[in-house]
C-alpha cells in the first residue's frame, strides 16, 4: 500500500475558531479507512478541504504519486484528479432511468452529459452493466431512478461515483436510515469498491463501523486523537472520554 493522500499540520479557522488544528495523517491506495469522531470533531470541512471546497489557513495536503499539493486547485479539478464526493443524502436523477444516471456519470472525452454517446456505446454499456452489478442494481437498470428504495438510491449514487473511477472514494455515512439488510448490503459495495481504491466513510454509526472492520482514525477538536483497529481506538481513555463516553 502506497501513500496516496497525506494532510500534514493542517488548520483551518472560521472567525478565529479552530476548526482543524494541526491536523496531519495520511491515507493509503487501495485503503478502506473509518473517521469517527463527536459532533463537530472537523470531519466536515476535512472533507471540504480535500474536495477543494475550503482551503486550508496552513499545512499541506499532498495527493498522487508525485505528491501534487491539492491546496489552491478548484473543486472540478480536483475531481478531476480523481477525488469523489458522496453526501449524505442521495442526490440522482430522480425521473431517469438507473441506466441513464450511470451514463452521465461516465466520464465522457466528449463532454460530461453526452448520454446517448454511452447509451450507443458498447464500452460505455459495459462500464454501466459492470458498475450496476458493483452496487447490486442490475435488475434495476431500466426502472426510474426515483423509485427506488432509499438504499438503492444511495448505492446509485456510489455507483455514479465509481463509473468515474475515483482514486479515493469520500462517503458520508452511507448507511443512514437503512435497514440492517441494506446496511450489510453497504457494508459490501464498500468493501469492495476500497480492493482497488482509497475509501474514506465518515461515519457515526459504531455498529457500521465495526462491519467495515477496517483502520479507524478519531478526530476530536480538529485534530487526530487515536487511529487504529476499532478495539484499539475503542480502549483508548481518551476515546472514550470524548466520544463514547457521551
Ligand atoms: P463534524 O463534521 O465532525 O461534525 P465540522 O467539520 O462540521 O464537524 O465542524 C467543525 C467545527 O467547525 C464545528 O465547531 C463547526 O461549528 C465549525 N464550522 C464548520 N464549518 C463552519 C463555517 N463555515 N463557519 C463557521 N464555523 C464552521
Amino acid at each position: 500500500m502506497t501513500t496516496l493522500l497525506e494532510i500534514s499540520g493542517v488548520s483551518v479557522s472560521f472567525d478565529g475558531f479552530k476548526a482543524i488544528n494541526n491536523l496531519s495523517f495520511q491515507i493509503g491506495e487501495p485503503e478502506l479507512r473509518a473517521i469517527i469522531g463527536p459532533n463537530g470533531a472537523g470531519k466536515t470541512t476535512f472533507m471540504d478541504i480535500v474536495t477543494g471546497k475550503t482551503k486550508p489557513d496552513q499545512g499541506r495536503v499532498l495527493w498522487g504519486d508525485k505528491g501534487i499539493s491539492l491546496i489552491g486547485l478548484s473543486e472540478s479539478r480536483i475531481s478531476r484528479e480523481g477525488i469523489g464526493r458522496k453526501f449524505q443524502k442521495p442526490t440522482v436523477f430522480e425521473a431517469q432511468s438507473v441506466r441513464d444516471n450511470l451514463a452521465m456519470a461516465l466520464r465522457n472525452p466528449r463532454g460530461p452529459f453526452d448520454v446517448l454517446f454511452y447509451r450507443k456505446n458498447a464500452g460505455g454499456a459495459a462500464r454501466i452493466e459492470k458498475v450496476a452489478e458493483q452496487i447490486g442494481l442490475s435488475d434495476a437498470l431500466e426502472r426510474t431512478a426515483g423509485e427506488l428504495s432509499h438504499g438503492q438510491k444511495q448505492w446509485l449514487e456510489i455507483g455514479m461515483l465509481l463509473a468515474q473511477e475515483p482514486r479515493l472514494l469520500l462517503v458520508d455515512e452511507p448507511a443512514a436510515g437503512m435497514t440492517p439488510a441494506e446496511r450489510q448490503k453497504t457494508t459490501d459495495i464498500l468493501v469492495e469498491a476500497a480492493r482497488t481504491r482509497a475509501v474514506v466513510v465518515v461515519e457515526h454509526d459504531m455498529d457500521f463501523v465495526r462491519r467495515l472492520d477496517c483502520k479507524v482514525t478519531v478526530l476530536n477538536e480538529g485534530s487526530v486523537l487515536a487511529e487504529g483497529s476499532l478495539d484499539h481506538v475503542t480502549q483508548n481513555p481518551e476515546v472514550i472520554d470524548v466520544y463514547l463516553g457521551r
